[in-house]
């Protein structure tokens, strides 16, 4: 539920209004009001109890940067003061998609995302997860949403996928929304188990266990060879092709030889893999040249796995995982 949905129930009630006002609300926040007085099939005198007893969302707006490149990005603070980003992209082909927080701060520490460095918060809210993608509803129509934002979404898999069965009143299907995980195996067994459609992205980062250790500190715990497993169990329950996500870092994960050895580890028919060009974080790895990154899909090409580049969206507006959060914690 976009607003707190305890609450609102709680305050309808009180009203003596019958149970149906609720999704009447609710039917107005996915299709983008913003206010209560938008919500016409409401009676003028419960409009008015409810702006003044239920806020319309569970998240404050502290700060939004735009993009020349059509790119919002958001920082919202939830009632506890905790810090949650979130980031609208818009490309050419019309596509407008959305990249959702499911935890404020993560727990787990990759070496490269600015939010593994800072401090774990907690787990957001369904309606906190919502009240992300209804405030970029509030500006323009949406259709895809990834959760790539901050935080690990297996570990708070409740909340997401109760915000998942929303988002297409919203205009987001399932099919069209991305889950992206460290490779927390339990997570993508349920999410194979779930009746939803969604579609699994893996963030992988290195094609063997060493190297990935040492950048994923969870890898120790849920090692390569297992996590692929359980993608594959994934695929056979789906049949939905996997997005591997690999984030290039000079000289670290971006060799020709790295390349094709995650070509003979990736089986092309279950996996694509997005190769991401790093958005520097004040961290100590620099982001692959331009040539390294096509070498690199040339090579997976050639070993019969697809491979795309990333667009850079919103890097005037230091919209990677994580970046506005921390700065806006240093300032
Ligand atoms: N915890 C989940 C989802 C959040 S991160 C996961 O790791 O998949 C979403 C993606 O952004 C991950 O693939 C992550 O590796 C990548 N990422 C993090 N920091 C980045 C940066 N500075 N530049 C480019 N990609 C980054």
């Amino acid at each position: 539920m976009g607003v707190d949905l305890e609450l609102l129930d709680r305050t309808l009630e009180a009203h003596g209004q019958p149970a149906f006002r609720a999704r009447q609300v609710w039917e107005w926040l996915a299709r983008g009001a913003s206010g209560y007085e938008e919500m016409t099939n409401l009676p003028a005198a419960l409009r008015s109890a409810l702006a003044e007893e239920v806020p319309l969302s569970s998240l404050t707006l502290e700060h939004e940067a735009h993009a020349s490149d059509g790119t919002v990005k958001a920082l919202f603070s939830t009632a506890d003061g905790r810090p949650v980003e979130a980031v609208l992209m818009r490309y050419r082909d019309g596509r407008r998609s959305l990249c959702l927080s499911s935890q404020s701060g993560c727990p787990l520490t990759c070496t490269f995302c600015a939010t593994g460095q800072m401090k774990f918060g907690r787990n957001l809210t369904a309606s906190e997860i919502l009240d992300q993608a209804l405030h970029f509803r509030r500006m323009t129509e949406v259709d895809h949403c990834v959760f790539m934002g901050m935080g690990e979404p297996m570990m708070n898999l409740d909340n997401v996928l109760a915000a998942c069965r929303r988002l297409p009143d919203v205009g987001i299907s399932s099919r069209r929304t991305a889950v992206s995980t460290v490779g927390w195996i339990p997570g993508i067994l349920r999410l194979a188990d779930s009746p939803l459609p969604l579609r699994l992205a893996l963030s992988l980062h290195a094609p063997e266990d060493e190297l990935r250790s040492q950048i994923m500190p969870v890898n120790e715990r849920y090692p390569l060879e297992q996590v692929l497993e359980a993608c594959e169990e994934f695929y056979e329950a789906k049949r939905r092709k996997i997005f591997v996500e690999y984030v290039m870092l000079a000289g670290v994960n971006d060799r020709y030889e790295q390349a094709l050895a995650l070509g003979d580890l990736l089986d092309g028919r279950i996996y694509k893999v997005n190769l991401i060009p790093y958005n520097p974080t004040g961290s100590v790895y620099e982001g692959s040249g331009r040539e390294a990154i096509a070498a690199f899909r040339e090579a997976l090409e050639s070993r019969g796995v697809e491979a795309t580049v990333r667009l850079t969206r919103g890097r005037d507006i230091d919209a990677a995982c994580g970046q506005l959060a921390a700065k806006a914690a240093a300032a």
